[in-house]
């Protein structure tokens, strides 16, 4: 059983989910229609215990997904695709699948990113909701680029592990 009560999940001020109620019980099939940017894989996520809501509760099998997390996990079953599925189907042929699925027909998000040759870094929103580069200051040399979202999470991911991660434009060379 799966229920997700009055999730809310807002990203830079914007509302990804606005108290989502979803109730999963155990056999039944859900899947999630929408749009680009339309909150599936945020609620997807958020069921899985990837990313924490900003609002509600996620129950699996009746815990509390942010008070007893392993718990809630090792029900979940979720599919977890680790370094031996991956090899699995890289043995196999299948690395232009995954390509596919991660990369091609991934959502597509807008990262804004520093003109500054020598700089390259990821743009933040300062607290006057202004695009600033946070290592050089400059804020009027940046640029929307588009990429993929799994391309967006492999860099939250590396920038969470204190890894610098630097995009050199090709027009700002
Ligand atoms: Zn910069």
């Amino acid at each position: 059983m799966l229920r997700l009560a009055s999730i809310t999940k807002r990203y830079q001020g914007k509302t990804a989910l606005d108290r989502v109620d979803l109730h999963v019980r155990s056999g039944d099939c859900y899947g999630f229609v929408g749009h680009n940017g339309a909150g599936k894989t945020t609620a997807l996520r958020i069921a899985l215990g990837l990313v924490r809501p900003g609002g509600g509760t996620v129950l699996v099998d009746g815990f509390d997904a942010a008070r007893h997390p392993r718990e809630a996990r090792a029900r979940q079953g979720g599919l977890r695709f680790g370094e031996m599925e991956r090899d699995c189907l890289i043995g196999h042929g299948a690395a232009m699948v995954i390509k596919d699925k991660l990369l091609d027909e991934s959502d597509g998000t807008i990262q804004y990113v520093c003109g500054n040759p020598r700089c390259g870094h990821i743009a933040m929103i300062d607290r006057r909701g202004m695009l600033r580069c946070p290592v050089c200051g400059e804020n009027g040399n940046i640029h929307p680029i588009q990429t993929s979202y799994a391309f967006k999470l492999l860099l939250d991911e590396l920038m969470s592990l204190g890894v610098v991660m630097r995009l050199q434009l090709e027009d700002m060379k």
